[in-house]
């Protein structure tokens, strides 16, 4: 059978790597740790620096197409693998997608609306920063950040410089602070021959940065969630992306919605989908990437998914396996570092009853440990 290459090795490249195999396909995994999530799922693996040539070389030989799971590896190096097989997304989205100077900037071309943002390369960009953005803000570093880290709020005039200096000298991007309603995402899939899915609209709920809770559907207008849904179509045909993407937002007080981030990989607001889909998001991810025909994003049931972070939630494993309805998923990872995602948990509910006749405490029980985040709170780095 064809061969999918994936370069990183951790929890979505595992879970993309068993959706594969249940399509026929054999999975070779590019990383750099033995001890990875996909590694031993995996049919075979390279051991090298992402940035190898040789390694990359042979890799992109020994597979028919590839696809990362991991954002932080260079566009140098896909485009090195795209002389040698397809690369799926491609360089060009990743490289787009992994600066947020450049997403937004490509996000606002096409008219996306975004949270107030202003970049920030050098200390002199700060005052002209905050006269625009006003206070709070947020700043963040414009490459390499993740489940919140490399960020830091503004709130006085004062901490501005202190911010600067514990960020730079990475390019940053300072963002006014949304005050939120609540937080959406949208998976978006999309085939080599342009056909677009999307699944429902969900909302995500953060705990010290961190995602700990999607809800599917988002308890939001219809109209919402299908505008957001319009949106993250949008941001696709944009990138001409093939394979699929997640689109954060905010939707604010107004009824608004802005674009926070994008990420073109499966996402983990998607992994609710694992056990409320006949096709879950990695499913239609390989299927895209493999160019298969990619059936409609459909959901056959409401679903909570409970994020397993730390030791801290880990603790709730014993109860989570003896509780009726809570689908576990594991992620192989030897220890439980605080903030470190070990696994995630599916609560399904029947179609269409949720959150009216569940509240989220309802749904969870014992697991629903952590309630929304203070409007103030600090992003942990
Ligand atoms: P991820 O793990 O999703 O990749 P990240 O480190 O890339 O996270 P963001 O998604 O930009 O960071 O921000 C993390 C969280 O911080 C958001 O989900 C949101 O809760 C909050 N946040 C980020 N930017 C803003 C903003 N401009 N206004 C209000 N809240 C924000
Ligand atoms: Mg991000
Ligand atoms: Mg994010």
């Amino acid at each position: 059978g064809a061969v999918i290459g994936i370069m990183g090795g951790g929890q979505l490249g595992r879970m993309s790597a068993v959706a594969a195999a249940k399509l026929g396909f054999k999975v070779h995994v590019f990383t750099q740790n033995v001890t990875d999530p996909a590694v031993e799922v995996a049919h075979a693996v390279t051991l090298a620096p992402y940035d190898s040539p040789e390694a990359l070389e042979s890799f992109a030989r020994a597979v028919d197409v590839v696809t990362f799971e991991f954002e932080n590896i260079t566009a140098d190096a896909l485009d090195l693998l795209a002389r040698h097989c397809p690369v799926r997304p491609s360089g060009r989205v990743l490289r787009t997608s992994q600066d947020r100077l450049e997403e937004k900037t490509f996000l606002a071309s096409i008219g996306i609306p975004l949270a107030p943002w202003h970049p920030v390369t050098a200390r002199a960009d700060l005052q002209t920063a905050m006269d625009t953005l006003g206070l709070p803000l947020i700043l963040k570093t414009a490459q390499e950040g993740y489940d919140g880290k490399g960020q830091r709020r503004v709130h006085h005039p004062d901490d501005l410089n202190t911010a600067f200096d514990e960020l730079a000298p990475h390019p940053l991007v300072a963002e006014g602070m949304v005050d939120f309603a609540c937080e959406l995402s949208v998976m978006v899939i999309r085939g080599v021959d342009g056909t677009i899915r999307c699944f429902d609209t969900v909302q995500n709920r953060h705990w010290h940065g961190i995602l700990d809770m999607t809800l599917a559907p988002a308890p939001v207008m219809e109209e919402t969630a299908r505008k957001a849904q319009e949106l993250a179509c949008r941001v696709a045909e944009a990138f001409d992306l093939v394979g699929i993407m997640g689109v954060e937002m905010f939707l604010d007080h107004t009824g608004a919605l802005l674009v926070n981030e994008v990420a073109p990989r499966p996402h983990n607001s998607g992994h609710w989908t694992m056990n409320a889909c006949p096709q879950d998001q990695f499913d239609m991810h390989i299927r895209a990437v493999a160019g298969l025909p990619l059936p409609q994003a459909t959901r056959h049931a409401d679903a909570v998914m409970k994020n397993l972070v730390g030791p801290e939630d880990m603790a709730l494993w014993p109860e989570i396996l003896k509780t009726p309805g809570h689908i576990p998923h594991l992620y192989g990872k030897a220890d439980a570092r605080p903030g470190r995602k070990m696994g995630h948990v599916n609560v399904l509910f029947p179609f269409g009853a949720l959150p009216g006749e569940f509240g989220v405490q309802d749904a969870l029980g014992a697991l629903a440990t952590k309630t929304a985040a203070p409007a103030d709170m600090e992003a942990i780095d």
